[in-house]
């Protein structure tokens, strides 16, 4: 932190700041500007905001230079991280590969989740998505086939041989869910239950943190501080689109969250514009975006039938679809100086 000093702040004044940062345990480095006083601090920031520097005569403005996240700020972590996912440790999510993660959005039957696996695969995704828990906005919406579809997504990767990625909304289903799943996905309407987040931290599965609808990047990196600060730092965020003035879209995707979080933090970053868009045909575009602006990994759902889909069927790609969504997640990643899997 820095306490910049107002133009006439007296040598009383500037003595008496640093000897309140030292009642905190604190160190001040006061200096003289020919303008200004400046008082830099160095200890716990945590200590500092309480002891209502901005309020002392003389002080003009507390700068916090510092991060309020720590464990997954670049400042404490300057290297990229990888997260690995998966029981043979095949997934790579970080700065040098690009992952297709792909699936359908949610279980609805074996045949149905084994066929979008399907498509998954053959379109060189080397991971599967779908839900198995759904946190639908209404409540009479399709709610997801809980335990039974754990069982269907663990077959579907005994089938295609890929690490599976699954939301879980009950702090209490957490190591259920760890159990079946490779990777376990906190909702967008989740990310700032705090209970749910210290329960995936103490789990020993990897994480993938969606952003909230309306969360800054500070908010949601705050949110990833909560999963790390229990010892779980294997962590991939997400942008899924935001809550904005446009109808056209389901939400708008944030294409400047992932360069934004790769300087913040160094966690890696997955878009998934299929929630973002709401419309299948804007997944492919949007995952050219995605893969130019440095995204790591892109999450879509797929679908056999998407006129047939239980939920979000309007997103879910077609094959054809896929094929050319897979055509870009080869060609693109190369360009901008990554490896695909
Ligand atoms: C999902 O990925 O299935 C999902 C529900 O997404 P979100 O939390 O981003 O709405
Ligand atoms: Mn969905």
């Amino acid at each position: 932190m820095v306490v910049v000093m107002t133009a006439g702040a007296t040598p009383e004044q500037v003595d008496a700041v640093v000897a309140r940062v030292e009642t905190a345990g604190g160190s001040a480095f006061v200096s003289r500007g020919v303008q200004r006083t400046i008082v830099g601090l160095v200890g716990d920031v945590v200590a500092f905001q309480g002891l209502n520097l901005r309020a002392m005569p003389g002080v003009g403005e507390v700068v916090r230079v510092s991060k309020p996240y720590k464990l997954v700020s670049r400042e404490n972590h300057p290297d990229a991280s990888t997260v690995t996912v998966g029981a043979r440790g095949d997934v790579h999510i970080g700065p040098d590969t690009f992952v297709l993660i792909a699936g359908p959005c949610a279980v609805e039957t074996p045949e149905q989740t084994f066929e979008a696996a399907q498509m998954a695969k053959d379109a060189g995704a080397t991971m599967l998505r779908g839900g198995a828990y759904k946190p639908r906005t209404s409540p009479y919406a399709f709610q997801g086939l809980g335990k039974r579809g754990l069982e269907i997504l663990a077959e579907a990767r005994e089938l295609t041989g890929l690490p599976v990625v699954t939301e879980v909304v009950d702090p209490a289903d957490v190591p259920l869910v760890a159990e079946y799943a490779d990777m376990l996905q906190i909702g967008t309407r989740n990310m700032q239950n705090f209970p749910l987040l210290q329960a995936v931290g103490s789990s020993n599965k990897p994480v993938m943190l969606k952003r909230g609808l309306s969360a800054t990047y500070e908010e949601w990196l705050m949110a990833a501080e909560y999963v790390a600060q229990r010892g779980n730092l294997d962590i991939v965020l997400c942008e899924r689109g935001i809550r904005t003035f446009e109808t056209a879209t389901r939400n708008t995707l944030d294409v400047s969250a992932v360069p934004m979080v790769h300087a913040l933090s160094h966690l890696p970053i997955v878009v998934d514009p299929s929630h973002s868009a709401g419309k299948r045909d804007l997944v492919v575009p949007l995952t050219r975006a995605a893969i130019a602006v440095g995204a790591d990994a892109v999450m879509v759902d797929v679908h056999a039938d998407p006129t047939a889909a239980l939920c979000d069927g309007p997103q879910a790609l077609y094959g054809d679809e896929l094929a050319e969504l897979a055509r870009a997640c080869k060609e693109l990643p190369p360009m901008v100086g990554r490896r695909t899997a």
